[in-house]
């Protein structure tokens, strides 16, 4: 896969570790990648009139609607770092957002798709910590008491997401299951879909994402 076939979508439960998969493939093919996510936290930390208008959802893990999504997207995609490709991490999340992408005229290339149980994710995002300056992730795991919790990069003290208490979590897998998992069935019949697992060993993520992806 060369420059020019790299329009590709992020697929997977939240916390399936898309983010981290989408950061080596971005480094690997030097494109950026675009997390409606963090576009849509960086507006209500800014408290401009979208972050005022989308914080009740996402505190509670509903999904924003697909109009704002849209309006989002098309204003980014415009932006000249992504004439060589992108990697949309948690955006299309419902079949009306896939075909807004097409009906500008984008063909995605392939759909990465991270497969993790159910159970792995309660745990995992319950462990969650972001660094509040850089969003580098973590997990509590790599640390032997709170105190530790501090940013590699920048030596931030890391925090929680608001939306990792396990109550929203939930809701955000219930969703994740309605509306974003049929997506999968969509980018296999046009055989777009790659799958690759969530449940690497930390050593071994970046070889088995490039393999899958043929690039490495
Ligand atoms: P995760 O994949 O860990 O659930 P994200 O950072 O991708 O988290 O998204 C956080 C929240 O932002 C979602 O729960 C939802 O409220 C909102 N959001 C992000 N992307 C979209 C989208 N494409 N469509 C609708 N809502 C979205």
């Amino acid at each position: 896969m060369g420059k020019g076939r790299s329009k590709i979508v992020m697929l997977g439960a939240p916390g399936s570790g898309k983010g981290t998969r989408a950061k080596i493939i971005s480094e690997r093919l030097s494109i950026p990648v675009i997390s409606t996510g963090e576009i849509l936290r960086e507006e209500i930390h800014k408290g401009t009139d979208l972050g005022k208008q989308v914080k009740s959802d996402l505190d509670s893990g509903k999904l924003v609607s697909d109009e704002t999504i849209n309006g989002i997207l098309k204003k980014r995609l415009s932006m000249p770092d992504c004439e060589n490709g992108f990697i949309l991490d948690g955006v299309p999340r419902t079949l009306t957002q896939a075909k807004y992408l097409e009906s500008m005229g984008i063909d995605i290339d392939y759909a990465v798709s991270v497969e993790i149980e159910d159970e792995k994710i309660v745990d995992r995002l319950a462990g969650r910590r972001v660094c509040p300056n850089c969003g580098r992730g973590y997990h509590t795991d790599m640390f032997a008491d709170s105190s530790d919790e501090l940013c590699e990069d920048c030596g931030c003290k890391l925090a929680k997401r608001k939306d990792d208490e396990e109550e929203t979590v939930r809701e955000r897998l219930r969703v994740y299951y309605e509306l974003t998992e049929p997506l999968k069935d969509y980018y296999e019949q046009s055989n777009k879909l790659i799958k690759v697992s969530g449940d690497d060993k930390l050593s071994e993520i970046a070889k088995n994402v490039l393999r899958a992806m043929g690039l490495d």
